[in-house]
């Protein structure tokens, strides 16, 4: 069963357009806030990436975990080891992320942005094909699918397979981030406040330095409390879109 590929060494042969630079830059200051959530765990309600591990993948992959839990090494050369001991078809892998269950307020909460204009990013260290097809499910639509709005690892199925890359970005950042969630969230702000972040896990530490308003669960919250970063806990994000309207929409309308 071919397992070991010698991808991950080569130069990748494919490489998503940076969205940053598709994006207008807003030229007035304006109290639009800016919404930037992580994937894995706060809008679907696994990690998508652990799932596909667990299920495909030789179980050594929890050793390269625990290195990167015990901070020996950066998410993007974690998932870079992780992702080439995946063997599983485009077909396995598809009706894997077919069954991966969504926050059920998601849809409902990511149309009111839109409708208010607000900008709302998804900021992932998942892969966009697993992204999109999970959001295309639930029924989300515009910047998100079309890649402008969406700025994570990337993944190509090849046989039985992955390819990874890194598209945000290919130089490696101080954290050895495989999306440099606070490197996004500076380029991207632009004159937006307050900038709010939505998150679970270890791989949002960094991104919470770069928020204004925080909502954090299970780890995030964790590590919020234990450093002393302001944040509100939540569950869902029906609790989120109340907040958000409480504070900055019915106050903008006025
Ligand atoms: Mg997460
Ligand atoms: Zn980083």
């Amino acid at each position: 069963m071919p397992r070991k590929r010698d991808s991950q060494h080569g130069t990748p042969q494919f490489r998503v357009p940076t969205p940053y630079s598709l994006l207008p830059i807003p030229s007035a200051p304006h109290a639009t806030p800016v919404i930037f959530s992580d994937f894995d765990g706060t809008i679907a309600q696994v990690d998508v990436t652990d799932v596909i591990l667990a299920e495909f993948a030789d179980p050594a992959w929890h050793e390269v975990e625990e290195e990167w839990v015990e901070g020996h090494i950066g998410s993007r050369e974690c998932l870079k080891r992780q992702m080439a001991m995946v063997d599983a078809s485009a077909e396995q892998l598809d009706a894997l992320i077919d069954a991966v269950p969504l926050d059920q307020h998601f849809a409902e909460f990511h149309a009111l942005t839109r409708e208010r204009g607000i900008p709302f990013y998804v900021v992932s260290d998942g892969f966009d094909y697993v992204i999109r097809r999970v959001l295309r499910n639930c029924g989300v639509d515009g910047e998100l699918l079309n890649g402008s709005h969406l700025f994570s690892s990337a993944i190509q199925v090849r046989g039985r397979g992955v390819e990874v890359d890194f598209p945000h970005w290919p130089e490696v950042c101080v954290h050895g981030c495989a999306t440099c969630k606070p490197e996004v969230m500076r380029r991207v702000r632009g004159e937006h406040r307050p900038v709010i972040f939505i998150g679970d896990g270890l791989s949002d530490r960094f991104a919470v330095e770069e928020a204004d308003v925080v909502f954090a669960r299970d780890k995030l919250l964790g590590y919020c409390r234990e450093h002393g970063v302001a944040c509100t806990a939540f569950e869902t994000f029906g609790q989120i879109e109340r907040e958000v309207l409480k504070q900055w929409l019915v106050a903008g309308s006025r």
